[in-house]
């Protein structure tokens, strides 16, 4: 990893103290995920079902890349970013829609040897591809995606490349080679200080993701895609894929939803109080 620049960003713009004018480098991991809350997982293999789903970039990984490009205009030696995605060739597309956004770059992992990778696996392919396109002074990710849903992942990634790393950020700051960021907890808001490089995971108020510029849109489309496979990360079968996953999908079982509802009109209003105010007296509640 390179060292850390020396600027202040405060998120809204505003830049202090500019006495070096280095790009930062800046790593963006982005997953595409399915354009529907209906993911079904195949019962034989235990894995998700992407056919015939549309497909969108994460939600929460727009934040990280806003948040990269807010660094690229506002810090003194703006910044390069990067955005990087493990996923199958259609994950080009997602990749071309951050370009369009703003990133300069992208890079697809995609291999059938990376089939059935579990978020440790993933996470093990993220790394090798952070290290050998970086360094970076910054890796960012989305806290979490919206169909696996784990949060793993960019953790994960964090203590494969010995990063310091935080994660719910809701605001940030660098300054100095460190990053000062705001963390939205249970209990409130955790402030903490990181040395970059570092990795940062991020949430939805964080910042509002931009819409990708026509100019973008046309240079997305020109801009060559590297694509990197598991011999290009020097990875042996056994570290990847469903080999190189630790986890098993051993069964898939869907709960069942067991409701049913008394339906009281304003004929029958106060029956429908009396029946409340039972329950609420079975259950404890008052
Ligand atoms: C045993 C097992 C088998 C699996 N098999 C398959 C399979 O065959 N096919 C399949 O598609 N999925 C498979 N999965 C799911 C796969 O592990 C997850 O898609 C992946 O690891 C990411 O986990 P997540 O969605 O929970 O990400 P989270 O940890 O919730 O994501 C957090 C952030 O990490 C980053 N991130 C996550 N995934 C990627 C990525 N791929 N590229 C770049 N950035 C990323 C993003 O910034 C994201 O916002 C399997 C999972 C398990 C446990």
């Amino acid at each position: 990893m390179g060292g850390g620049p020396v600027l202040v960003w405060k998120g809204d713009g505003a830049v202090e103290e500019r006495t070096e004018r280095k790009p930062m480098r800046i790593a963006v991991l982005i997953k595409q995920v399915p354009d529907s809350d209906d993911v079904r997982m195949d019962p034989e293999t235990g894995t998700m079902v992407r056919e015939g789903v549309g497909a969108i970039v994460n939600p929460l990984d727009l934040n990280a890349l806003q948040a990269a490009l807010d660094l690229k205009n506002d810090a003194p030696g703006g910044a390069e970013v990067t955005v990087i995605t493990m996923g199958p060739p259609k994950a080009h597309e997602a990749l071309r829609e951050c370009i369009s956004m703003g990133a300069d770059g992208g890079v697809l992992l995609s291999d059938r040897a990376f089939a059935g990778s579990d978020t440790w696996a993933t996470a093990r392919a993220l790394a090798k591809a952070v290290e050998k396109t970086g360094p970076y002074d910054l890796v960012l990710a989305g806290e979490k995606a919206t169909d696996g849903e784990t949060g793993q992942v960019g953790p994960e990634v964090a203590v494969l490349l010995d990063l310091p790393f935080t994660t719910y950020v809701v605001r940030m700051e660098l300054a100095d080679g460190t990053a000062t960021v705001r963390r939205m907890v249970e209990e409130g808001v955790h402030i903490q200080r990181l040395p970059l490089p570092c990795m940062i995971t991020v949430l939805h108020a964080l910042n509002e993701p931009s819409m990708p510029t026509l100019a973008g849109k046309k240079r997305a489309r020109r801009i060559d895609i590297p694509v990197l496979g598991a011999s290009d990360l020097s990875m042996a079968p056994e570290e990847t894929g469903l080999r190189g996953s630790a986890t098993r999908v051993v069964r898939i079982s869907y709960p069942t939803v067991s409701r049913k509802a008394d339906m009281y009109d304003e004929k029958s209003l106060d029956q429908g109080i009396e029946r409340l105010v039972e329950l609420l007296r079975d259950q404890a509640v008052i």
